[in-house]
């Protein structure tokens, strides 16, 4: 158990109204805790605190701007229809925290401290969990390296932090399919790696190859695999899912994908609801195969940003490939509109929730 201190504003800012966009706008309060490596006490979190929303102040040696030892979460609270407020799987939040940590060389965060901090800070600004259809509270945990030090090595010191942004629908224009770039020369991660760890570097090194994509008139970049060139990992920073002759596909976690709590959620409902889930290689010219023959039913994205994004189009080596059969061709197909609805109606409390996923704040 933490023993938070908990500092109100004394200036609350007004609740936006209308659309909220996704991630600009910030509640009036944050979550910190400090990581020091005493050498009497040894290393330990301590000063847990919410204080109000503000600006840090850290020396310009701080070991998270030179090697970027930093890690980050996403998140969501969602209201109910009568005013509850719910997380969703937040102790996965909590476990993939520690595995990203350990890859880093960040110290571990107790699971139980950290769902009590997220729920502390959410039960605090629980007003600016917006309430119309499609819209969230936003939360970003993260942990920089705070030592002053540039020597390339483990930081002695860190800084958690969680900030909450109110987000309204991800895509504007509803759930109308993505446009996909294949990238095959730029790759986002490889085995051995960090691309199954939430930290920055993955990040900044996928801008280049969106950018790529977005000159060329396409929405999101679908990544292969860093050393073929090959096998479909992820797409944007979403894992990405095939219905292929009335089975799924997804590619299997192999080191270079990002786990996602979505993902894992979408391959429960889908057994659920009697499908086959197949986790394993895909290849892109399997894929493409697949559709030549009119048996690629339908493409998507998950995360938790955007819950379910349908892929209408992908672009490889030149050419252009619809998704979808018959009147669903470049439209959402079926499958992805019926999860986007189960697990919206999941997070905020309209559906049945059989797998206890949701935990009320
Ligand atoms: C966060 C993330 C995902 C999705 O994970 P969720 O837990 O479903 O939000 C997928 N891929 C990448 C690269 C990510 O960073």
């Amino acid at each position: 158990m933490l023993d938070i201190d908990i500092t109100q504003t004394s200036t609350p800012k007004e609740k936006p109204r209308g659309d909220l966009g996704f991630g600009h706008i910030f509640t009036d309060h944050m979550f910190l805790m400090d990581y020091t490596e005493d050498p009497e006490k040894g290393g330990h979190w301590h000063d847990a605190r919410i204080v109000p929303y503000g600006d840090f102040t850290l020396s310009p040696a701080s070991a998270v701007f030179h090697y970027g030892q930093e890690m980050f979460e996403g998140m969501k609270a969602y209201k109910g229809s009568t005013g509850e407020v719910y997380l969703f799987r937040p102790e996965m939040n909590a476990a993939r925290t520690n595995v990203t940590n350990e890859r880093i060389c960040i110290p571990p965060i107790p699971e139980a401290d950290y769902v009590q901090a997220i729920s502390a800070l959410v039960t605090l600004d629980r007003d600016w969990v917006p309430d119309d259809p499609g819209t969230s509270l936003y939360i970003r945990p993260f942990i920089i390296a705070t030592e002053p030090y540039l020597g390339v090595t483990p930081s002695k010191n860190f800084l958690f932090a969680i900030i909450m942004s109110p987000s309204g629908l991800y895509y504007k224009n509803g759930l109308e399919p993505v446009s996909i770039w294949v990238e095959d020369a730029y790759v986002r991660a490889v085995r051995g790696g960090v691309g199954f760890a939430k930290t920055g570097g993955n990040y900044a090194a996928s801008l280049a190859a969106q950018q790529k994509a977005y000159k060329a008139g396409f929405d999101q970049v679908l990544w292969l695999d860093g050393t073929e060139r090959t096998y479909i990992e992820e797409v944007g920073s979403m894992n990405v899912f095939f219905k292929v002759e009335g089975k799924i596909v997804t590619p299997a976690l192999n080191g270079s994908i990002l786990p996602g709590i979505t993902r894992d959620s979408v391959i429960t409902l889908c057994r659920d609801w009697g499908y086959t889930v197949e986790e394993r290689l895909l290849s892109i010219d399997e894929l493409i195969a697949a559709q030549q023959e009119g048996i690629l039913e339908e493409a998507f994205g998950t995360g938790t940003a955007a819950v379910i994004t349908a892929i209408g189009k992908l672009h490889y080596k030149g050419e252009d490939f619809s998704i979808g059969l018959g009147d669903t061709q470049g439209k959402i197909g079926p499958l992805s509109k019926k999860l986007y609805g189960a697990l919206t109606g999941i997070q905020s409390g309209e559906l049945e929730d059989r797998h206890s996923w949701r935990v009320a704040v």
